[in-house]
């Protein structure tokens, strides 16, 4: 029943880590809407108003549609065969003066796995360095950290769909109402049809609203909640002996630790109420089939891959992973491509399907595959690369669709890292803080423009298919990592990016099953999917765990405190997150109606701090960390708790990146964007 003259393209939305599947109309170079499919795989008929709406930004006067290089201190216009020169004469430079790891380059969830999987092939192959990394460094690297030391693999260990039928739902560390809207919404369904709810968040938000428990501890102590939970099951009788028997190790370690959490020590660390505790503790220990959903409030801090191990214990205790008595632990992916952005290799020590490069066999496959050397020491992470930069060891860096200056943190010190390396290219769609800072910017396709797969939360590849063209002269970032080889007299292969996926299944066992035409088939395939005739497997480990010995681990890893503590001359904790409109640093959805809905990045504060400071809603505030300063407005609500502060990141202009501090979590180098001690200025 649609009007004439429209075209429906079927593709994968581009924000949030949930990867609805969306048709997109066009007429002609038009994009008329946006709607939601009724048979996608996690969506079905639905999709929140970032999907839905946030798509204005493709006209935008400000989207870039030129190369840009820097001469004589200006960033001008240029054509792109300038621009590939400026990068192959830099690279060149770079690995003539300071060798392949001179070089480095940050991948991100902008990119599709074939973009992904090109970036690195190009960075170990041309380049010769394993100095490669993506944004999930910034977010849920300590899930693949934690989930791997827990279960064999980095991804969750459920598909959402079977996760649907849990009886008890734990939500830790997310605000899905706002961040992943649309399985916000069918978790509260599945609350609305009976499941108990118990939400372990410092913020009275979202589904928080409608949880039989609200735990809401200090932040930057999950670890000693999580040790409190585990206690409770294993001093109640509430774990099962026999799985832990069966498929379980660490549990003597593990039970002499939890001595020293019982429930009025732990809420004297976390400020959560013991009843609560201890409730919370009942309703997931008893229920038949309990599931955890968990998001950045766990990653992002000093010590997130403790935080994801201490939350994997609850699964394994009750034995509700792996088989029928529970739907495990689940990571919401912030961003839609993050997992498969690491998935692809895009990981200064992985390379594709999550083969360390330090294993002989699996860097022996590539160099066949690729008829070039692998190199075998660990490359460069982000935080790394900055400092290297800083100190003058890295010679170039190329950006890949990431917004450093604005969603990285100290962003002050993150800019003089730019400032100071002799070359910085930047793959963009708008003029951002961190393309001002770039000798060569090059103007890229977005998500709605592009060829090629995204991995969403639950390991499912899905097509991501271009509904119009990129504007003026922009490319693919395919098109562009392509381009940069040959100007360095490369050849990388792969020429389209359903022959990448092909190339990347060779190389990779747990992909080996994948290909656009199957996709192109089925709609969607979780991955391991060893095998083109077989079913992906959406639930994971129902035979053995995907550890060396087949186990799943308890970890005996002792609660530590946060890197940074109020005091008195910073008294308030900042936690930073997303709101509703936005994603991210809000190039995308500043760009278009979504602003109307959400126009400037805002201070939450309890009552009683904002009358402490003589704030009132809708004041403006100055926010001073011992890093940095940022200006916001005020919002006044009993949603934050006493003592706490509120506020995301989509407007880099107000500087909320120069509040946070270089900490980072000790396994992963994640940023504890999640606690900053801050003071306010009216
Ligand atoms: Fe779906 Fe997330 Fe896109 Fe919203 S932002 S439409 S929830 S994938």
């Amino acid at each position: 029943g649609r009007p004439s003259g429209l075209v429906t393209t079927r593709t994968t939305c581009g924000y949030c880590g949930v990867g609805c599947a969306l048709d997109v109309l066009t007429r002609g170079d038009e994009l008329v809407a946006a709607l939601p499919a009724g048979d996608g795989p996690v969506n079905r008929g639905h999709a929140c108003v970032k999907g839905r709406f946030a798509y204005g930004f493709r006209v935008s006067e400000e989207r870039l549609t030129r190369p840009l290089v820097r001469r004589d201190g200006r960033l001008e216009p240029a054509g792109w065969d300038e621009a590939l020169d400026v990068v192959a004469r830099g690279l060149r430079e770079a690995v003539a003066s300071g060798g392949p790891d001179a070089v480095a380059a940050i991948s991100s969830a902008r990119a599709t796995n074939e973009e992904n999987y090109l970036v690195q092939k190009f960075m170990r192959t041309v380049i010769g360095t394993n100095n490669v990394d993506n944004c999930s460094r910034l977010c849920h690297a300590p899930s693949a950290a934690g989930l791997t030391a827990a279960f064999g693999l980095p991804g969750g260990t459920d598909c959402f769909d079977d996760a649907q039928r849990a009886d008890c739902l734990l939500v830790v560390g997310a605000n899905p109402a706002e961040a992943h809207p649309v399985v916000g919404a069918r978790l509260l369904q599945r609350v609305l049809r009976g499941a108990r709810l118990v939400v372990a968040d410092p913020r009275a938000v979202g589904l928080a609203l409608h949880a039989d428990v609200h735990l809401r501890p200090r932040p930057g102590t999950n670890v000693a909640l999580f040790h409190g939970l585990a206690h409770v099951l294993l001093a109640e009788g509430l774990a099962d002996e026999d799985f832990l028997r069966r498929r379980a190790t660490g549990l003597p370690e593990l039970a002499e630790l939890l001595a020293g959490y019982p429930p009025h020590r732990v809420s004297a660390v976390t400020g959560v109420p013991e009843g609560d505790l201890v409730a919370a503790a009942r309703l997931y220990g008893r229920a038949a089939r309990p599931a955890v959903f968990y998001g950045l409030g766990v990653t992002e801090h000093l010590h997130g891959t403790d935080g994801v191990r201490a939350l994997a214990n609850l699964a394994i205790l009750r034995g509700a992973v792996g088989g029928d008595r529970g739907y495990g632990v689940n990571p919401l992916r912030g961003q839609n491509n993050v997992q498969g952005a690491s998935d692809m290799g895009a990981l200064p020590d992985q390379l594709p399907g999550c083969q360390s490069v330090t294993d002989p066999v699996a860097r022996e496959r590539a160099a066949r595959l690729w008829r070039a050397e692998v190199p075998a020491r660990p490359g460069l992470r982000i935080p790394q690369m900055f400092a290297a930069a800083r100190s003058g060891a890295l010679r170039a860096l190329w950006v890949i669709g990431e917004d450093v200056c604005a969603t990285d943190p100290d962003a002050r010190r993150v800019a003089a890292a730019l400032e100071a390396c002799p070359l910085v290219v930047c793959d963009e769609l708008f003029p951002s803080e961190t393309a001002r800072r770039a000798d060569v910017v090059l103007p890229v396709a977005s998500w709605l423009e592009k060829d090629g797969t995204f991995v969403n939360f639950d390991r499912r590849f899905q097509r991501v298919r271009p509904a119009l063209a990129p504007p003026g002269e922009a490319r693919s970032d395919f098109a562009v990592v392509h381009a940069v080889a040959a100007a360095l007299g490369a050849d990388l292969g792969c020429p389209t990016p359903a022959a990448a996926l092909d190339e990347c299944a060779a190389l990779a066992p747990l992909f080996a099953g994948l290909s656009h035409a199957r996709l192109d088939r089925e709609g969607a395939v979780c991955w391991p999917a060893p095998d083109a005739d077989r079913p992906g497997e959406a639930r994971l480990y129902r035979e053995r765990f995907a550890t060396a010995d087949g186990l799943a681990h308890l970890s005996a890893c002792p609660y530590l405190p946060p890197g940074e503590e109020p005091d008195d001359d910073y008294p308030l904790v900042l936690v930073t997150g997303r709101r509703w409109a936005h994603y991210n640093s809000g190039s995308m959805t500043r760009r278009g109606g979504n602003l109307r809905l959400d126009a400037v990045d805002r201070l939450d504060l309890h009552p009683v701090d904002a009358a402490g400071h003589g704030l009132r809603d809708g004041d403006p505030v100055t926010v001073e960390s011992r890093h940095g300063t940022a200006r916001l407005t005020v919002h006044v609500g009993e949603e934050t708790a006493p003592g706490q502060a509120f506020c995301a990141f989509h407007f880099p202009g107000s500087g909320v990146n120069t509040l946070t501090s270089d900490r980072a979590d000790t396994v992963t180098s994640c940023p504890e964007y999640k606690v900053t001690a801050v003071r306010l200025r009216p």
